[in-house]
């Protein structure tokens, strides 16, 4: 019989119960004892509900209180010394709070790990750090306590856990540098450990992943993989692994994968279709072939009659060693579609959450043994009913939409002029001094916005009432800038909770969920926008309130509209498949022009159009970047470009490393890009010197992510070191993300510090 199984189940419960119990934790609520009860609780009903779903294995080792990697590291001993309070023979939670969050209940407090974007996903783990005489021991033991407490509770458990190579890759190397693949041999003994633990314990699989296997590597990575496969075999766990590959295909490195001697290789048929027929032509008959045939990174129902087609002959060949999962762990989607009761029904037929999921594999798995029989016609009926009302619904497509992509012609993606020109019109018509100091769009949102926003939410507060309230915390915000002596002036975006959700929302073509979330880091959890049909901006969505600012200006005073781009939009909502993200970005980047058109229209000279999520929408595969930097950059032309010479175009983005993506920001043509450049303030010189950005540039000179006031002198010395690397005349002078987490004393402060650093660079030049 074909077996299921999955990668991991979603954590956080159907009313992320984890969340609020780790908060509750966190905020002294509830004890130690109380907080490893519910968790247990959690696992439990986890397992239950995935072995009820017909599961064959369960896993056991996605369950964590923070972070699977973090997890992973105290499993392996890999605690920075920094840590020095931690005892490695007993490993609390609150020792693993104190390495995530830089602090623990006992009141212990050093700096916190980093957290960095678990590949292309929206979620983020706790990076490894490694030094030059990296130990390893086996240290924490929660992975077999689980295992026993699944078997005790009479589920078979299949243990998931990162593989060697892939856990060294996301690693970082502190202190003096050295290649840290030269740790792979101590490693792989505590690996060894690990394995014939779980054996001990009785376990048949042990999944190991290798998700790096998406991402094209060199010898020596490969090399790697080999070592560690063939280690395992030779101590006779190879049999019982399964290693699993997902988020790509494994493309130049299918044959190193096929090669190794391990008992199942699991692939992500969504992202990694091409893979299939060859690697399971050539996959040893005697191997598990593990088919991740139902998307487990997005949201939509599987066309089950197109997965058990591409199934059918592998299933002939192989018979009970083809296994059935998602293509990844579930993590990355929400729990339970039936919840979403005020959802479009049309909309919500149209979505799996994790639990459809697993129902999904069963039907896949019905249709391959029995696929003539009465049970699954009718589940095919009915599933082919569903996608083609998807497939002609008026919702999903919007002709004229259509009609204006394909419309788009060469001229779209260009401004008017050269920047040359557009800047001396731009200068004319801002007048603006030398160093102009602005922010990056937000002020803080503080407890009383967000009451209002929930009360007009809840009905308790009507639209205008609410209106009022937004218009006079942008008085507030314009009166304080005026004050501050800031050149170029933001509305203060009080009226987003959001920034891709507040544009969501007013555009054709999204949805929304209530219950979706997915876990983003730590406790933090978002429910992304759900992009189901052609975009498209019925109203305008931001003009009232930049014009509403504009009005309390005189005219020689600058108010900067601020717009989401679309990549953003894009990277940070679960998006169509049945339509390229191409298609889908150009569609966003349509809507977003017109607002862009709209704002200029109203008198707003100066216009922003933020991209954090540029840099994470890059493929795991290099030679996948320029077909994307093609896309991407001209979703965001298209966005930018209609505008009039003398309208200035700005684009954010919060990070500073552009080293391998410059030219593509270039391409974008954004007449002032503002980066991160301060966090560890001198690592800014790093940065900018690699920055060959050939318009106006405003280095973040000040980090919003620490409360810190920074002092003049401190910013006036990072003006003073990137104005020897960038022409003064193109500096900018601006924080380095949006304020809207800090409060209003810090601001202030901050800004008026800003201010006067700003002045000061121009009496020097
Ligand atoms: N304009 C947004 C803000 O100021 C930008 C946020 C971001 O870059 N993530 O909040
Ligand atoms: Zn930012």
């Amino acid at each position: 019989m074909i077996k299921l199984h999955s990668l991991g189940f979603p954590k956080i419960g159907k009313n992320r119960e984890w969340k609020k119990a780790i908060e509750s934790y966190w905020s002294g609520n509830i004890s130690l004892e109380k907080l490893e009860k519910l968790g247990k609780e959690l696992r439990l009903n986890n397992w239950q509900l995935q072995n009820n779903s017909g599961l064959d294995y369960v896993p056991v080792g996605d369950f964590n209180y923070y972070d699977h990697i973090l997890n992973a590291s105290l499993t392996l001993g890999v605690i920075p010394s920094r840590f020095s309070s931690i005892d490695r023979k007993n490993i609390t939670l609150d020792d693993m709070f104190l390495m995530a969050r830089g602090r623990s209940a006992r009141g212990i407090e050093e700096s916190a790990s980093e957290m960095t974007k678990w590949f292309d996903t929206n979620y983020h783990y706790i990076v490894p750090e490694f030094t030059k005489n990296q130990k390893f021991e086996l240290s924490f033991s929660s992975l077999f306590d689980e295992v026993a407490e699944a078997h005790k509770a009479g589920f078979k458990a299949k243990p998931v856990f990162i593989g060697p190579v892939s856990y060294l890759w996301l690693g970082k190397v502190k202190g003096d540098d050295f290649d840290k693949l030269s740790l792979l041999k101590p490693l792989l003994n505590v690996y060894q450990e690990i394995l014939s633990k779980l054996l001990a314990q009785g376990v048949e699989w042990i999944e190991l992943d290798e998700p790096i296997l998406s991402m094209e590597l060199d010898e020596n990575w490969q090399e790697a993989i080999k070592d560690a496969y063939s280690a395992f075999n030779e101590s006779g766990a190879g049999k019982n692994i399964l290693l699993a590959n997902y988020f790509d295909k494994l493309g130049e490195n299918r044959d190193l994968a096929i090669s190794l001697p391990v008992g199942g290789l699991h692939l992500d048929l969504i992202k990694g279709k091409s893979d299939f027929s060859y690697v399971e032509q050539k996959l040893a008959k005697d191997k598990i072939l593990s088919a991740g045939i139902v998307d487990g990174g997005n949201i939509w129902i599987n066309d089950i009659a197109a997965s058990v087609e591409m199934l059918r002959g592998a299933y002939l060949r192989r018979g009970q060693n083809l296994w059935l999962a998602p293509s990844c762990s579930l993590l990355h989607v929400p729990v339970d579609a039936t919840l979403e009761e005020k959802m479009d029904s049309d909309v919500k037929s149209w979505l799996a959450f994790s639990v459809q999921k697993l129902a999904e594999l069963n039907q896949i798995r019905l249709g391959l043994i029995d696929g003539k029989g009465e049970e699954f016609i009718n589940i095919l009926k009915e599933r082919q009913e569903i996608l083609s009302v998807k497939q002609a619904s008026m919702k999903v497509i919007n002709q004229q939409v259509r009609g204006k992509v394909a419309g788009l012609d060469e001229s779209d993606y260009k401004r008017k002029s050269s920047f040359a020109k557009r800047r001396i019109q731009q200068k004319d018509n801002l007048n603006l001094p030398l160093f102009p100091t602005t922010t990056i769009g937000s002020f803080p949102q503080t407890a009383q916005i967000r009451k209002y926003r929930r009360l007009y939410k809840s009905s308790q507060m009507s639209l205008v009432e609410y209106e009022n309230k937004i218009k006079e915390e942008i008085d507030k915000v314009i009166q304080k800038q005026l004050k501050i002596g800031l050149d170029v002036l933001v509305h203060g975006e009080p009226e987003r909770n959001d920034m891709v959700e507040y544009f969501g929302e007013q555009m054709a073509g999204f949805a929304f969920s209530t219950y979706g979330w997915v876990q983003s880091y730590g406790s933090r959890c978002v429910k992304p926008p759900i992009i189901y049909g052609d975009i498209s901006r019925p109203n305008e969505i931001t003009i009232k309130w930049s014009a509403y600012a504009k009005s309390k200006l005189d005219a020689n005073k600058i108010v900067k509209g601020m717009l989401t781009g679309p990549i953003t939009m894009l990277r940070w909502s679960f998006v169509r498949d049945d339509l390229t993200q191409r298609e889908v970005a150009l569609q966003l980047a349509l809507a977003i022009k017109e607002e862009t058109l709209d704002l200029e229209k109203a008198g707003i000279q100066i216009i922003q159009i933020d991209e954090p999520a540029f840099r994470e929408g890059m493929p795991l595969k290099n030679s996948e970047w320029k077909d994307y930097f093609d896309w991407a950059v001209g979703a965001f032309q298209v966005a930018s470009s209609g505008v009039r010479d003398e309208t200035q175009i700005h684009t954010h983005m919060c990070y500073s490393e552009f080293n391998d993506i410059m030219d593509a920001i270039a391409k974008m043509d954004a007449d002032v890009i503002s980066i991160e450049a301060s966090r560890s303030g001198f690592e800014l010189i790093g940065g900018l010197q690699n920055f060959k950005y050939p318009n106006d540039i405003g280095p973040g000179v000040y980090d919003i992510h620490s409360p810190n006031v920074p002092s003049t002198k401190e910013m006036v010395d990072l003006l003073k070191k990137a104005s020897q690397l960038i022409d003064h005349e193109k500096l900018w002078v601006n924080p380095d993300c949006g304020l809207k987490t800090r409060n209003w004393p810090e601001v202030e402060k901050s800004l008026e510090n800003m201010v006067q650093a700003a002045k000061t660079m121009r009496e020097l030049c």
